[in-house]
């Protein structure tokens, strides 16, 4: 086989992240030689995880015009949806995740088609399962279908992986039929009966997707949520005039009492314009990675331990109409919030006994047909079973970070082995980029990563980076 004249660069993982990467390794011209490989194992790429499901009052929680793939054209995502079946009656604000899922397919798939002057971009409907170095710096990486590409570049943007067992040391009731592991699978609470009692295990954006397919469905029993804070996500509040940055009244606060104080000063200026917190807290989103990289593993720790909930609470807000159908229920009676942690998960016969640690308080047992994990996805890469993730982590060119939010990167997300220094073409972008950034979740955030992954790439391609 000839050497190809570019770098072959692979992809592993055709989520947004994968999709937006190869989507602007695409516009550089310094690969236009460069022969690229997607591998998703999933029928349709583009979406991923967050963007297949089908159910229209899944909502995206990202108004349009911030969704673009291409931050040069802002707009990009809001025009397709324009010429979409959701906008008959007038463009949605919040459109469903399954419109996104399709212009993520459909963007992706016209890069499949060769174009001169472009590179070649090949997708494999596979996992890749290992990508162990070759002793001139290149990578093999092995897929499931037996398979391998050398390749100059690998990327892992292999997103979000379904929540950990939120109780132990019993884990007879991972097997039971009641026990809901992977709150995003597809068809989940369609077997769940109407009358069937039903506790779900975080009261997070997530949640909020089961609750609504759950009544969509036509579920009539309460609900029981068992969250540790008590708290639902924000709503997002009627579109406003940006808030001006003020990153500089922070960027010398190396502790979160420090950035706590500096942001609640500035809450203040703002309630004397009649401004709210929700401009306030957008108005830093740019700089979020920053504030969090000047503070030490401790106050990062502490962080997690005593605000991260109210952060998500705040920060990752739900459409209006979702926020306000969760009030309906409340209202109603059909939602009660259980404040604590589950700490014990017993299968008896079709019934699962749940024990709950509300805190300071003596443990309660309740008693439900199906238990639905809503905690959030495991970001802790020492437990992440996926083959590729296992045997790179086993070779020491995988670390997870000491606070197990995902992966030890450098700036560019490069991957760093054991010995600090930056394994030889292996990067990733997405969530497991959480460690240096702590927001790396959402699209906006992802995409410029992709940008700069990408330029980085040309950039070592043309001799500019080293
Ligand atoms: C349910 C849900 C809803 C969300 N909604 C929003 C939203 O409205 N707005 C927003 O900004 N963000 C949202 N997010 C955040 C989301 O993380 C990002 O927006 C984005 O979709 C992440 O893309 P990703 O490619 O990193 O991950 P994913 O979408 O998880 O894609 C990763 C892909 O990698 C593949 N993969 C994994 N391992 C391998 C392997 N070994 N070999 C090959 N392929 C592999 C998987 O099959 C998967 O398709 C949501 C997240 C979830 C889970």
């Amino acid at each position: 086989m000839t050497k190809p004249a570019g770098p072959v660069i692979t992809v592993v993982g055709g989520g947004f992240a994968g999709t937006a990467l190869v989507l602007h390794l695409r516009r550089q011209p310094a690969l236009a030689q460069a022969r690229i490989h997607l591998i998703e194992p999933r029928p349709a790429p583009g979406p991923g995880l967050a963007y297949s499901a089908q159910r229209h009052e899944h909502l995206l929680n990202v108004r349009s015009g911030s969704l673009s793939l291409y931050p040069d054209q802002p707009e990009h995502f809001a025009a397709w949806m324009l010429s979409q079946p959701e906008s008959t009656a007038g463009q949605p604000e919040f459109a469903p995740r399954s419109a996104y899922g399709r212009y993520l397919n459909e963007e992706l798939t016209a890069a499949l088609h060769p174009a001169t002057g472009l590179p070649v971009v090949e997708l494999h409907a596979t996992s890749a399962v290992a990508a162990p170095p070759l002793p001139d710096g290149r990578r093999t990486v092995r897929l499931a279908n037996g398979t391998s590409i050398t390749s100059d570049y690998v990327v892992l943007a292999l997103g979000n992986f379904p929540p950990p067992p939120p109780a132990g040391p019993d884990l007879r009731y991972l097997e039971h039929p009641g026990y809901h592991a992977n709150p995003w699978a597809a068809g989940n609470v369609r077997r769940i009966g109407p009358d069937e009692q039903v506790l779900l295990i975080g009261s997070g954006l997530t949640a909020v997707d089961v609750l609504l397919a759950l009544r969509q469905d036509g579920h009539r029993a309460p609900i029981t949520v068992v969250s540790r804070h008590g708290r639902w996500p924000a709503a997002h509040e009627p579109a406003t005039t940006p808030y001006p940055n003020f990153f500089d009244k922070l960027a010398h606060e190396t502790t979160v009492n420090g950035a706590v104080a500096a942001f609640k000063r500035e809450l203040r200026v703002a309630a004397a314009q009649n401004i709210g917190w929700q401009p306030v807290l957008d108005a830093l989103r740019p700089d979020l990675g920053r504030i969090w990289a000047l503070w030490s593993l401790a106050e990062q720790h502490r962080f997690l331990q005593h605000l991260a909930g109210l952060w998500a609470v705040g920060r990752h807000r739900s459409p209006p109409q979702n926020t306000a159908a969760v009030a309906a229920l409340k209202a109603a009676g059909l939602v009660r919030m259980r404040l604590g942690t589950v700490r014990e998960i017993i299968p008896d016969g079709p019934w699962l006994r749940v024990r709950v640690g509300p805190y300071g308080e003596a443990d309660s047992w309740l008693t439900v047909q199906h238990v639905i994990n809503c905690a959030g996805p495991l970001l802790d890469y020492n437990r992440i079973a996926d083959p590729l993730v296992v045997s790179l982590r086993e070779d020491g060119q995988l670390c997870p970070d000491p606070l197990r939010l995902g992966i030890l990167t450098d700036a560019a997300g490069a991957l760093l082995e054991e010995n600090g220094t930056p394994a030889a073409g292996l990067f990733t972008l997405g969530s497991s980029r959480r460690p240096a950034y702590f927001e790396s979740t959402a699209v906006p955030e992802i995409r410029r990563q992709a940008v700069d992954l990408a330029a980085e790439i040309a950039g070592r391609e043309t001799g500019e980076i080293a």
